[in-house]
């Protein structure tokens, strides 16, 4: 079996069951725990998936987000299209309404945060943060927190909004600085 298959199978399987054990991967998949740690790593840099105790579990997608939680560091209701979602230890998930929330939650938990995902502002698909393009000082008003942040999968599309609606785009750790400093 190619990689690639076999990471779309531990995908359906994930998703069937929604905690598996990477021995039990190693088994059904017939290849060795190496292998599938090397596997399941595009899952979780893609937010699909996160890594627990010898095992992954399913994150959960969008329609079990619900509508009327509030954003942790700013209380507005949370939009699914804009939310920013961290796990924490403990399977503790917390979301914020933005990546600007988003960003200020990051400085303040630091490595307390597992995984972070985001949306991509164009396509609305889920990312790990830390891999994102965060745009700052664009003109477009996303209804959101001032200074607004607007999160990309990829490099080239944040470029091309902000050849449009203006604004910078940086990768995730100088976000956190200019958040922070934009802040005080
Ligand atoms: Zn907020
Ligand atoms: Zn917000």
């Amino acid at each position: 079996m190619l990689p690639i298959e076999r990471i779309k199978r531990i995908k359906e399987l994930v998703q069937k069951r929604q905690v598996i054990k990477i021995s039990e991967l190693s088994n059904l998949l017939n290849v060795s725990e190496m292998t599938i740690h090397r596997d399941i790593k595009p899952l979780i840099d893609d937010g699909i998936i996160l890594k627990t105790f010898g095992g992954i579990r399913l994150i959960e997608n969008e329609a079990n987000l619900q509508d009327d939680n509030l954003c942790v560091v700013c209380n507005r209701p949370i939009h699914s299209k804009l939310s920013y979602r961290m796990i924490l230890p403990n399977n503790q998930i917390e979301i914020a309404c933005c990546g600007h929330c988003g960003l200020m939650r990051e400085q303040q938990l630091g490595d307390g945060i597992l995984q972070s995902i985001c949306q991509d502002f164009l396509k609305q698909t889920t990312l790990s943060a830390k891999l994102a393009w965060f745009v700052f000082d664009t003109s477009i008003d996303i209804g959101c927190c001032q200074p607004q942040v607007l999160t990309f999968e990829k490099k080239e599309d944040s470029e091309k909004f902000i050849k449009g609606f203006g604004g910078i785009t940086i990768p995730f750790d100088q976000a956190l600085d200019l958040i922070h400093n934009k802040m005080n």
